[in-house]
């Protein structure tokens, strides 16, 4: 269990694109989810991507707040988004600060757990459907801010009162 440092903007591995892992024997990766996991709760986030800590395989986790235990998703991929809505975002590597961006209203997802099953989201919606495209997107190299359509939809927060992924 460890607590890994957090990677900020501008940190050019936020703009990297991680890499599919293929390897689901290795006892390295249940180490990394593990401290990835422990890290998400030490900064206080709903989900955290590699590239944060930075790590370029393609895993990501997530804690909804009504799960008692927390997502560990590999090679995370958005298969299908339907709808539009107005969401406030956050976002771990960038402490301070909060946007209003666009996101879909329902989404579907493929990964796998840490045994290298399946896990499917078919059309889930509200923070589960945020998490999954934030995430997603971190593991692409984008950040929410490249989202936020005006100079007024992005503003300064008090720390720890950002809506973090
Ligand atoms: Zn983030």
């Amino acid at each position: 269990m460890a607590v890994l440092s957090m990677r900020y903007i501008p940190d050019p591995i936020l703009r990297e694109k991680a890499k599919k892992i293929k390897n689901f024997a290795d006892s390295d990766l249940s180490k990394l989810a593990m401290d990835m996991v422990d890290s998400m709760y030490f900064y206080n986030g709903v989900g955290l991507a590699a590239n944060q800590i930075g790590s370029l395989k393609r895993i990501c986790v997530i804690q909804m707040p009504e799960d008692e235990e927390p997502t560990i998703l590999i090679n995370l991929e958005i298969t299908r988004k339907e709808g539009e809505r107005l969401v406030t975002e956050g976002c771990l590597s960038l402490p301070g600060w909060q946007g209003k961006i666009m996101r879909a209203e329902k989404v579907w997802a493929r990964a796998m757990d840490l045994e290298g099953k399946t896990v499917k989201y078919k059309g889930v919606t509200d923070l589960l459907a945020q998490a999954l495209e934030h995430e997603n997107d971190h593991l692409d190299g984008k950040l929410y801010i490249d989202f936020v359509e005006s100079k007024n939809d992005l503003y300064e927060v008090e720390i720890g009162e950002e809506e973090d992924d």
